[in-house]
């Protein structure tokens, strides 16, 4: 048995303790001690760190690493997602796998243990199985035609079942989007994830302004953007309300489904997420970078839902750190505490896709994937140094078991 010692233990569900040691036996945690440690035991001193679980970053796209610094920031969504329409008639597989690699080599030096990840391809499971990253990796469906709902879910079960999954890397279907994907759809992806595979869905929810516009009156720039595309359904029916309840209405809001970014719900929308037992996921910067605007994040945590963090893609974020996604969570929202947005980049990222009794936290018995993170200065206080922007140069993965 190993005993790792450090300056500040944060075990996440409660609060740090100073120079404390953790416990580990092969792959799993054993306790978190005090000095004097078990006399059995080998102490190896990380010295003036601080010791956490490894981070889990919830939503990313992997995938589209190869855009990094070619979509700029945008006022408007829509046209954000114009700019990426264009350049993915350009993706080189070959460009996308060489930029995942490199990208995931940047998750795991900046302490991220689990992803997230959504992807149209599957391209992202090979690098990811190579990689010493678990998660759950959700093959995106998008269709908005009624007419191909069969023929879309059908190819995307087929593309998840040929993949080559394990207990650390696990598969799932998520919808894209409310105004991409059409009712059918939303039902049988519902349906699929209730009884096959993780059990465990996604979808981007409530993210802008013209997704409201449209939801709730069947026009505006994503009709004219549907229609550009040559995949407008003229027997769509306008839900007439928010996304939120759109999507609950279909059944899609349940424990396993997380919705990303919700910058647009409502106080009503937020009481419904928290009753599903939903997992809101934010992406703070990207939700800057797409011009979907500013997360209500107080209103998040403030409803009681649980919220988890992502980085998002490198098509609107900058990196792939998520202790740079905390610390834009902590300049927006000074009055959320950072023990709170330490835990949504922890263990609620974790139990939100499945993996809450192995990772999130150091507790006895769960896996010893854990990062030291060197620093902080004296007297000052270790959460808010841990969400005020870490470097990867400041983080160690400190077991020779932390691969997950
Ligand atoms: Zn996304």
């Amino acid at each position: 048995m190993i005993v790792y010692r450090a300056a500040w233990v944060l075990p996440i569900t409660g609060p740090p303790i100073s120079d404390a040691g953790v416990s580990v036996d092969a792959d799993r945690i054993v306790g978190i001690h005090k000095a004097p440690f078990p006399a059995s035991a080998k102490v190896l001193d990380l010295g003036h760190a601080a010791l956490l679980p490894g981070l889990v970053n919830a939503h990313t796209h992997l995938e589209l690493s190869w855009l990094r610094g070619r979509v700029a920031p945008r006022a408007r969504f829509i046209d954000w997602v114009r700019d990426l329409v264009r350049l993915r008639r350009d993706e080189a597989p070959s460009a996308v796998r060489e930029a995942m690699s490199g990208a995931l080599a940047e998750v795991r030096s900046s302490g991220t243990a689990l992803v997230g990840d959504i992807s149209n391809t599957l391209a992202s499971v090979k690098p990811l199985l190579d990689s010493r990253i678990g998660g759950v990796v959700f093959r995106e469906v998008i269709g908005f035609q009624r007419s191909r709902a069969d023929e879309v879910f059908r190819q995307a079960v087929a593309d998840l079942d040929a993949a080559a999954w394990t207990t650390s890397l696990r598969g799932g279907l998520a919808a894209h989007a409310p105004y991409s994907v059409s009712a059918p759809l939303f039902q049988s992806i519902v349906r699929s994830f209730v009884k096959d595979h993780v059990g465990i869905t996604s979808v981007h929810l409530a993210e802008s302004a013209e997704e409201v516009e449209f939801v709730r009156t069947g026009d505006g720039p994503w009709k004219v953007l549907l229609e550009e595309l040559n995949v407008w359904d003229p027997s769509w029916e306008t839900p007439r309300c928010g996304p939120v309840e759109y999507v609950d209405r279909l059944g899609y809001l349940r424990p396993g489904t997380l919705a990303v970014h919700g910058v647009q719900t409502t106080h009503d929308d937020l009481a419904t997420l928290k009753r599903r037992e939903v997992t809101l996921v934010t992406c703070p910067r990207s939700n800057l970078w797409t011009g979907a605007g500013t997360p209500p994040l107080h209103s998040f945590f403030e409803a009681g839902v649980r919220v988890a963090i992502g980085t998002d893609s490198l098509a609107s974020a900058p990196d792939l750190n998520l202790f740079s996604e905390l610390a834009e969570a902590r300049r927006l929202a000074p009055g959320v505490t950072a023990r709170d947005l330490l835990r949504a980049a922890t263990l609620n990222g974790a139990q939100a896709l499945g993996f809450g009794t192995e990772h999130g936290s150091i507790e006895p018995g769960k896996r010893a994937a854990l990062i030291a993170v060197d620093g902080p200065p004296a007297g000052e206080d270790v959460e808010e140094y841990l969400v005020s922007g870490v470097t990867s140069s400041q983080v160690r993965w400190v077991t020779e078991y932390s691969d997950v």
